[in-house]
């Protein structure tokens, strides 16, 4: 399951920052994850439930904002919505070459007492 690394991942970079700040507590961690991340969110959830026990996040609630897939469609010849089928096109079901948005998978804020 790799949103067990994923999670891991942001712990460590969550207690680095509040060691970083001489905090103790890590109040909340906000992601930006894309729609075409690949990332189960429910997974993500459940995994961060279990590896945040006896680190500095165990009471840290988990903001996800969630980025809806974009792409330039050459069919339609503009900027349209990539659907959670990977690369296609949500107007005409035409594969899209070029996805500009979607794939985020980035650390936001994290707030530490
Ligand atoms: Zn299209």
């Amino acid at each position: 399951m790799h949103e067990m690394s994923i999670v891991s991942g942001v712990l460590r970079i969550a207690e680095d920052q509040a060691r970083a700040a001489d905090a103790t507590i890590i109040n909340s961690i906000e992601l930006e994850i894309g729609e075409l991340a690949g990332i189960e969110l429910d997974s993500l959830n459940f995994c961060f439930e279990v590896a945040r026990r006896k680190t500095m996040a165990q009471d840290a609630e988990l903001v996800i904002h969630s980025i809806p897939g974009k792409g330039f469609c050459p069919h339609c010849e503009k900027d349209v919505a990539v659907g959670f089928q990977m690369g296609v096109c949500s107007e005409c079901d035409q594969a899209i070459l070029e996805i500009f948005q979607g794939r985020e998978l980035r650390v936001l804020s994290i707030n530490v007492d």
